[in-house]
Formats: structure tokens, C-alpha cells, sequence
């Protein structure tokens, strides 16, 4: 059986959040999705069934309240969420574990600290779930130092799962088609990463754990010419190592929303077989495609087993 980490859910005092934000879909696929996210019974036990899930982890589907902007709304809004969300868990511990919702709002870092406290501590969450920039602030900021600190401190993973671009990248314009889940969010998402990178924070917290979703959103294909090029380029910020090192140490990645085997070699073959992990990223995903791709990969039975279920439980933490 597989453990899933990109699986989300929505809870009433934020669906107005997701709403707005929703890629274009048919009218029927929107009101399906929506049911779907705000199902936390039948529904959502029959498509882990499908997708041979016994536990998912379950997350606010963004932007959740990092779209709110009144930081004091943002940090209400997000508390409600999480007690909402661990209720939820609480009635199905068996099945369901939950990742923290935070107001990333600039003037909300330290209250994002304390919610990461609470929620891991209070509510037994396993870690939590950022959407990309807040207002158009990325985690490299300075600002966020107290948080990565507490994070650091409390040894849970950070997923940073993708959000729409603070502004639109010119490269887009006129070409809807490359909106949100088809490109724009694998930019977006892979170059937050990066930023993490270069401004250090990796050097100042070495032992932060961050999951991106979709095969790494590029990442494990790009090691070697990050590592040339930046040594290539004159000025930057000094490292104590090359990218690479960091890609390797600190990130880990699931397998949602790509259900193929170039990436998953990829991944495995740039980060190691410790640090990939099975997701689907329900209901935005098929869950027993997501099954059959994970059971029929080209990979040992040892390195399946790691990747459906035993590097998560390591890195959460969780009971067999
Ligand atoms: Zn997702």
C-alpha cells in the first residue's frame, strides 16, 4: 500500500480562495473537483482505494489564505482551517494525516512559526504546505528567518507546492494554454526552489527538508548545468557548495501529476532512491493511473517499496 502527500482537500472558510484561482476547466470537471475537495468521506476513501492509498495527507488546496490580503484575516483564516482540517484526521487517523495551512503574509512570519508549532505539536500535523509567494514575496526573504528556524527546530517538511506568478512572465502572454499546471507553475515553482538555493538558507538551516511535487518540477534533470553555470557566473552570493549539493541534501520530491518513467528515472538517478516519494495530487489526478504507473515502473521491488511508502514514513515520522 502507497502513502500520498500531495492530496488535497478544502474546507469551507477557503474555498473563495480556490475558487478564484482554479484553472480553467469545463463547468462539469469544476463542480466535480470542488465536491471532491470537500469530501472527506466516500468519495475520498474510494478514490484512495483506487489509488492503492493507505494513508494521504492532506492538504488545503491553494492559495489558500496566502491570496488573503489582511495578514491578521490571513492568520484567523488559517487557524480555523487547520482545527477544521485536524478534526477531520482526528475522526480517520488510520487513513488521513494532515500538513499545516499558513499565513505567509509578510507581517505573519513569526505567527506562521507559532501555527507550525501548533499545528505539529496541538494537532499532530506532519508538516506543512506553502503555495508559492505571498504577495509576491518568495521564502528567501529575510523575513522568513524565524520561521525556517522553528521548522528547522521541529523537524517537519516543507511542501512548496505551486501558486500562480506574482505577474504574469512576458513569455506567456497570448498563450493561455501555458497558464497555471501546463507550464507557468513548474517555472514559477522550480525557480522558488532555486532561490532557497542562492540566498543561502540552505547554508543557514542545513537540515530543512522541502518536497516539491511533480517529479521536482524539472529540478533532478537540470544538477549538472546549474552546478557549471553557476560556477560560470562572476558576482553571485558565496555558497559553501556547488547547487548540487543542496538538491541532493535537501530536496525531496513526489511523483504527482507524473505518471511516466523518464522522470521518475530522473529523479531517482539525480537525488537517490531515498528521496522520492509516491503522491497523485487528488482530485486534480487520476488515482488508480497514478496506482498502475508506481506498481508497473521499471524500478526494483526495494526501491518501489521506498518510494510508495518507506521514505515517508522516515521522513514524517510515521507508525507502520
Ligand atoms: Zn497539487
Amino acid at each position: 500500500m502507497n502513502i500520498a502527500l500531495e492530496e488535497h482537500c478544502i474546507v469551507p472558510c477557503l474555498s473563495g480562495y480556490l475558487e478564484r484561482a482554479m484553472p480553467k476547466v469545463s463547468p462539469g470537471a469544476h463542480k466535480q473537483l470542488m465536491a471532491a475537495l470537500a469530501d472527506f468521506g466516500d468519495v475520498r476513501l474510494a478514490a484512495m482505494d483506487a489509488g492503492g492509498v493507505a494513508l494521504a495527507v492532506l492538504s488545503i488546496s491553494g492559495p489558500g489564505v496566502q491570496a488573503e490580503p489582511d495578514p491578521a484575516v490571513a492568520i484567523k483564516l488559517a487557524r480555523e482551517a487547520n482545527d477544521l482540517l485536524a478534526t477531520e484526521v482526528q475522526r480517520r487517523p488510520e487513513s488521513y494525516a494532515g500538513f499545516a495551512h499558513l499565513a505567509m503574509q509578510d507581517a505573519a512570519a513569526a505567527a506562521a512559526a507559532e501555527e507550525l508549532e501548533r499545528s505539529v505539536h496541538d494537532l499532530g500535523f506532519v508538516g506543512a504546505m506553502v503555495n508559492g509567494h505571498t504577495n509576491g514575496i518568495y521564502l528567501d526573504d529575510p523575513r522568513y528567518a524565524p520561521f525556517w528556524e522553528r521548522m528547522q527546530a521541529l523537524d517537519v517538511p516543507l511542501y512548496l507546492h505551486p501558486g500562480d506568478s506574482y505577474e504574469l512572465p512576458y513569455v506567456l502572454k497570448g498563450c493561455d494554454e501555458l497558464l497555471k499546471p501546463t507550464r507557468e507553475w513548474t517555472t514559477e515553482t522550480s525557480t522558488h526552489f532555486l532561490r532557497l538555493i542562492f540566498a543561502g538558507v540552505f547554508d543557514r538551516y542545513p537540515r530543512l527538508k522541502i518536497i516539491l511535487g511533480h517529479m521536482g518540477e524539472t529540478l533532478p534533470f537540470m544538477l549538472w548545468r546549474l552546478d557549471s553555470r553557476a560556477a560560470f557566473i562572476y558576482g553571485g552570493r558565496p555558497l559553501k557548495e556547488p547547487p548540487s549539493a543542496y538538491l541532493k541534501r535537501n530536496l525531496y520530491v513526489t511523483t504527482s501529476g507524473q505518471c511516466s518513467n523518464v522522470p521518475l528515472m530522473a529523479a531517482l538517478t539525480a537525488l537517490g532512491d531515498a528521496h522520492v516519494m509516491f503522491s497523485i495530487d487528488y482530485p486534480y489526478e487520476n488515482s488508480a493511473v497514478a496506482r498502475r504507473f508506481i506498481e508497473s515502473a521499471a524500478i526494483r521491488d526495494t526501491v518501489r517499496a521506498k518510494v510508495s511508502r518507506l521514505n515517508a514514513m522516515r521522513l514524517m515520522r510515521l507508525a507502520a
